[in-house]
């Protein structure tokens, strides 16, 4: 077995999963992330299709189902709060837009943690500052730690990757900005709904509320845009474009704007996908948003990087370390059905944000329809099925 030293960059989902992988295969895994622990923040994330195998293979089932958010289903409000069209979690067979598998995104991401920690070496609070292919490896300089060679190095570090940056070049060749933007954060209200609750206003802007599993609301905003001449690290100055651009929102949007100051996890980001035609460069591969990032638009990012995660492992295994074989597989395997899954129906966009008062009102009769017999095949095949589309591959883990 070669090429068994391998560095993680990101220890959101992609890269625990990964480490988990590797370590059952008999690799020697590494992760380093940028913050001082796994990062919390994210509303519940959707674990589906071939992902719900990954998780079992994990023998995680119970402790995923014991973590869930338990959300009956989405609704659109009215300003006073009437509910104007809602879509129950069993709709679809549980994987509506509220899935029935829903966990987090911080208490999945600490839960891959607590699973591998005791056998992967974390790096927390450091990053990877240049990488050298040398021969027989890669030259890591770190941030603060001391230089080191690993035989692979994984880029796990999301939609912004430096890895990616490092490797393949600016972000601007592979992530497609899709003309919006995306805001979450926890509340101190409590939730007594159990329902994610959608208010739309004119101009393709949307407030949310979701109940998350310690009993309070997270906030969710987003809002049609060009993008903006803003600093992704500047949470000051994005607070301010939320506000600005939410002033005249009614239904709990005052409250919800309030909160967001003291919100000990805000998350603001353009929505974007990430198409590239390679997902390695010799010794370096990419896996989950920093790869193929779906948008959470699709719903599909977590359950891709734990499906990615496990293929990119279970490949390098299956080739004996040799990495030639198993990132050429990588890509042969997933492709296909990352690019299904990163598809987005016609009007996906328009339908979370849509810009009048008329077409709100379209788009809050459609999704009645889409929830009636007639209609619910045809939507299945649209927006819900995709995640079933991969037969998860079996690779026998040395212990
Ligand atoms: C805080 C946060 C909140 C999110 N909330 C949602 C949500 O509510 N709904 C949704 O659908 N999707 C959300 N996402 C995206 C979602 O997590 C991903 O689409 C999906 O789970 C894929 O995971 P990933 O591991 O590839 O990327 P991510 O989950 O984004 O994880 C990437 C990790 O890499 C770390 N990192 C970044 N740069 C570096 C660096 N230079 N060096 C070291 N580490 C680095 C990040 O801190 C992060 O921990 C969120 C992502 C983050 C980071």
């Amino acid at each position: 077995m070669t090429d068994r030293k391998v560095l993680i960059s990101g220890a959101g989902i992609a890269g625990p999963a990964l480490a988990f992988w590797l370590r059952r295969h008999g690799f020697h895994p590494t992760v380093v992330e940028r913050a001082r622990g796994p990062r919390p923040g994210g509303q519940a994330v959707d674990v589906r299709g071939a992902a719900r195998g990954v998780i079992e293979r994990m023998g995680l089932t119970a402790r995923v189902r014991a973590e869930c958010v338990d959300e009956r289903g989405m609704a659109y409000v009215a300003a006073d709060g009437t509910v104007r069209a809602r879509m129950s979690v069993h709709a679809f067979g549980g994987e509506g837009i509220v899935a029935d598998l829903e966990i987090q995104r911080g208490d999945l991401a600490r839960l891959l943690y607590e699973e591998t920690r005791s056998d992967v070496e974390y790096l927390f609070d450091d990053s990877i500052a240049t990488l050298t292919e040398v021969p027989g490896g890669v030259r890591v300089d770190f941030e603060r730690a001391a230089p080191r060679t690993f035989d692979l190095v994984v880029g796990a570090d999301g939609v912004h990757s430096r890895t990616r940056e490092a490797a393949f070049g600016p972000e601007s060749a592979y992530l497609r900005p899709m003309r919006a933007y995306l805001a979450y954060f926890t509340t101190p209200y409590p939730d007594d709904e159990g329902w994610f609750l959608l208010h739309n206003a004119p101009g393709g802007r949307v407030v949310g509320t979701r109940p998350d599993r310690r009993g309070r609301i997270a906030a969710l905003f987003s809002f049609v845009s060009p993008p903006l001449d803003v600093d992704r690290r500047d949470a000051a100055a994005q607070r301010r474009i939320l506000a600005e651009r939410f002033a005249d929102v009614g239904w709990r949007t005052p409250e919800l704007l309030a909160a967001m100051a003291d919100a000990p996890d805000f998350y603001f980001d353009l929505y974007g996908q990430v198409r590239m035609d390679r997902w390695s460069a010799g010794r370096v591969a990419l896996l989950g948003d920093a790869a193929w990032c779906p948008s959470p638009l699709t719903g599909q990012g977590t359950s891709l990087s734990l499906v990615g995660a496990y293929v990119l492992a279970g490949e390098l295994a299956a080739a004996g370390g040799d990495h030639r074989t198993a990132f050429a597989r990588y890509e042969q395997v997933l492709r296909p059905h990352v690019l299904r899954c990163q598809q987005l129906p016609a009007g996906a966009l328009s339908g979370f944000l849509p810009a009048s008062r008329a077409a709100i009102w379209m788009r809050d009769r459609s999704m009645r329809a889409m929830t009636s017999r007639p209609l619910r095949r045809l939507a299945t095949r649209a927006f819900f099925d995709k995640a079933d589309g991969l037969t998860l591959p079996e690779y026998v883990p040395a212990r």
